[in-house]
């Protein structure tokens, strides 16, 4: 396993739409591994696959280090689709390991419904609430090149904009590797 350099703010790969996923062939399995390596390297409980530059449609989630989900099994999800949102909306701070420093309010459904491949290729369908929901959308979101500036009130946005200009710049500190300046 290697652990990857994260794509940030301002890498181009974090704006395009992800590429839907032939087939979990040995290549992909390996790419998982070294998403896991990586996301528990630098404390995250969610990565998509475009945040260390692979332009394919999957990412992993492990909520094990937060409070009530200690059973949780990391979970991979390759080609997913969205196929229910709640109307009941709930507001909650984010991070994200590609807008380092970064910390917003996003609006999204309390409740969701996602149907995607397991690593088996067997089409899988569940609903997610909560913090598992959350972070699906935020993760889903990579995929179709969106980011939290991208889901906040303009006026968050415009506050948000200088934070955003040092991690273009790379005028920031993390202590998990990042990409270089493009
Ligand atoms: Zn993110």
């Amino acid at each position: 396993m290697s652990l990857l350099p994260v794509t940030v703010y301002g890498d181009s790969i974090l704006r395009e739409t992800a590429k839907s996923i032939s087939s979990v062939d040995d290549e992909l399995i390996k790419n998982i591994q070294d998403m896991f390596e990586t996301m528990r390297n630098a404390n995250g409980i969610g990565l998509a696959a475009n945040q260390v530059g692979l332009n394919k449609k999957m990412f992993i989630i492990d909520l094990k280090g937060v409070d009530g989900y200690d059973d949780f099994k990391p979970l991979v999800v390759i080609n997913p689709k969205i196929v229910g949102y709640s109307d009941d909306l709930v507001t909650m701070e984010e991070g994200c390991l590609s807008l380092p420093d970064i910390r917003a309010n996003v609006e999204r459904s309390e409740f969701i419904k996602i149907k995607y491949l397991d690593t088996d290729e067997e089409v899988q369908e569940f609903e997610a609430e909560s913090w598992l929901a959350r972070v699906i959308l935020h993760e889903y979101d990579h995929l179709i090149g969106k980011m939290i500036p991208d889901r906040v009130e303009p006026r968050i946005k415009q506050n948000l904009q200088s934070d955003l200009i040092r991690i273009m710049k790379r005028d920031i500190e993390t202590d998990y590797q990042i990409t270089e300046r493009g």
